[in-house]
């Protein structure tokens, strides 16, 4: 058989690292379903119950899996189809169908599980709404079990998958078998999304943005992807599967140090100023690889993420206290800063008070959710107060843009302290404020804020999309999503000025903190904290011992004098490539300004 044409896509690298494997697509079951008579009626009815018997069993299996994987928290995401599985009046409808119009089981269920699924989809409620992947979800397993195909199973794969999708949500990550993963091809997606953002925690290669990709691949084609520069090549010719090998050989997959300095150590810069390197988390199995890498607490805990898929719409208190009781302990004794729910965007689908809404970035998510949904709030607040007992504890405020806010929010943590300390008395500690600086009106009321919190939190990933208005996921604008645009520089730079003059600490939380060449410019506009995806810390604490912390000085004082991203990036490339003794080229295409529509 004559060898499958080499084809060649370019998207955007948003996870290191090259990897070779095998194509696998990953997408919802799809089948034809045809109307059968069924003249055995009770057989088929007989047929019906045991493929729901077998998708409990098989259920409650993947639910086991799937707390051992990334946590038990994330368990009640499979509740939720057992749940579904139970329901009674549903079961009682669909038997009640295939004996009255005598079809198969397949028919009836498709049948039932398109109108449940046009129901949801119609609800004003985006949280309810969203709900129809579940049904879908449940309905294919019974589809599956019914037609008696073998539920997909990783067993018997090799362990070099690259999966290839439309779409990879945060919670697909549970579903598959991570060890026998070599990297992520989406057709969406852009690298401040949380799936890129997660794939660089777990050093999985991945690129995004890839459209109509899907169309020109098969499951088992041989692919190699480039998370460094967004190149995947479908069916490499055996000439270039060497040449890459060998230049893999030569340079190693992965940046020089990845060695591990002890929990907390400081980063220090060549003149020895002492930086501050925490780490991002979102999931609590990253707990070990923050302290392995010499984190110095948790920057930024995405507490979202156990909201995510919850039944409820949100955890009640005590499953709550339980994972920030954990986060204060295994990191103690230093800080923990739990943001609270950043709900919207890509992020959550919804919680139950979160109403339809068109344009979601900019729609009633972060504080403003809060604010709204106060009981979830209360709630959550309590859970952090309770669990600062245990360890050193922050609070983040998300998407602040008004001292209404700050104000607001306050008055209800305060109730919440008074309440929590009656109950657990002198245990309880000072739990930190701070705000996440990531709207530009809260830039511009930096000083107004900043006198009402104890500390700043600077998300650069939101910052960026508001101050350019650039759909951070969106990968048709990703070309427009310039951390080196001198707005962005400026911005920070009066942040830096205005927390100094106020004397209060700030610290940036996105993404930008882990690129070493823009690390160096933050060091020199006076940033002394920042944090991270915990696996970046090695190279940026690295990378940092080689600056003195004056030289870091004039490259910002200079950078900011430019008027194009592109006069920054050159720039700021070459004198930092002089200053570190090691290639890192490969950073450098992470903040590199792309010429146009779709770049390359
Ligand atoms: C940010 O916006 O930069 C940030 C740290 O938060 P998130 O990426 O979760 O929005
Ligand atoms: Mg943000």
């Amino acid at each position: 058989m004559a060898a499958k044409p080499e084809k060649v896509f370019y998207g955007s690298g948003v996870s290191a690292g090259v990897v070779l494997g095998q194509a696998l697509k990953f997408e919802s079951h799809t089948r034809l379903l045809l109307k059968v008579h069924v003249d055995d009626i009770e057989a088929e009815v007989r047929r019906y119950l045991r493929a729901i018997e077998a998708s409990k069993e098989q259920f409650k299996a993947l639910k086991s899996q799937l707390e051992e994987k990334v946590g038990s928290e994330h368990g009640i995401i499979l509740d939720a189809h057992l749940l579904m599985l139970e329901d009674r009046s549903l079961n009682s409808e669909i038997l009640e169908n295939i004996r009255n119009s005598h079809a198969n089981a397949e028919w009836v269920l498709m049948q039932a599980t398109d109108q449940l699924v046009q129901a949801y989809q119609s609800l004003e409620d985006e949280y309810f709404r969203e709900r129809h992947s579940d049904i879908e979800h449940v309905a294919d397993r019974i589809q599956l079990n019914l037609s008696g195909d073998r539920p997909f199973s990783w067993e018997h794969l090799s362990g070099d998958q690259i999966i290839v999708s439309r779409e990879f949500s945060p919670s697909d990550f549970a579903t598959v078998d991570l060890p026998k993963v070599r990297g992520l091809v989406l057709e969406s997606g852009g690298r401040t999304s949380h799936t890129s953002i997660i794939c660089r925690g777990l050093l999985l290669p991945a690129v995004t943005g890839l459209r109509d990709f899907l169309s020109h691949v098969a499951t088992g084609d041989t692919l190699l992807l480039n998370g460094d520069d967004g190149q995947v090549i479908v069916n490499p010719t055996p000439a270039r599967i060497e040449a890459v090998r060998r230049r893999l050989e030569a340079f190693g997959a992965y940046p020089p140090d990845s060695s591990p300095a002890q929990f907390g150590t400081a980063a220090l810069t060549k003149d020895g100023t002492a930086i501050s390197l925490r780490a991002n988390t979102e999931m609590l199995h990253e707990l070990s690889a923050a302290k392995n890498c010499g984190a110095a607490g948790i920057g930024l805990f995405r507490s979202e993420f156990l909201y995510f898929g919850h039944p409820q719409g949100y955890p009640e208190m005590e499953e709550q206290l339980a994972v920030y009781r954990r986060l204060a302990r295994e990191m103690s004794p230093y800080p923990v800063a739990i943001r609270t729910l950043d709900a919207g965007s890509e992020k959550v689908g919804g919680s139950p008070d979160f109403t339809q809404q068109e344009n979601p970035s900019m729609g009633l998510r972060g504080i403003r959710l809060s604010l709204y949904a106060r009981d979830a709030f209360l709630i959550q607040i309590e859970a952090i107060f309770r669990a600062s007992c245990d360890g050193r504890i922050e609070i983040v405020l998300p998407m602040i843009s008004t001292i209404e806010e700050i104000w607001q929010a306050k008055i209800l943590i305060d109730q919440v302290r008074s309440k929590v300390r009656e109950s657990v008395g002198p245990a309880i500690q000072a739990v930190p404020l701070g705000a996440m600086i990531e709207v530009p009106a809260a830039v511009f009321s930096l000083e107004v804020l900043a006198k009402e919190v104890d500390f700043l939190c600077v998300g650069t990933n939101d910052l960026i999309q508001y101050m350019l208005a650039v759909d951070r996921g969106n990968p048709q604008v990703a070309y427009l999503f310039q951390p080196l645009h001198p707005t962005v520089l400026h911005c920070l730079d009066h942040i830096a000025k205005v927390a100094k003059g106020l004397n209060k600490p700030v610290r940036i939380c996105g993404e930008i903190s882990s690129n070493p060449f823009y690390a160096v410019l933050l060091l020199g506009m006076g940033f002394t904290q920042l944090s991270m995806n915990p696996l970046s810390i090695p190279t940026i604490r690295r990378v940092l011992r080689e600056i003195p912390i004056d030289v870091s000085r004039q490259i910002a004082l200079k950078a900011l004098t430019f008027i194009t991203a592109q006069e920054v990036y050159e720039y700021l490339t070459n004198v930092v490539a002089k200053l570190v003794p090691w290639d890192l080229s490969s950073y450098a295409k992470e903040i590199a300004p792309q010429n146009g529509r779709n770049g390359k």
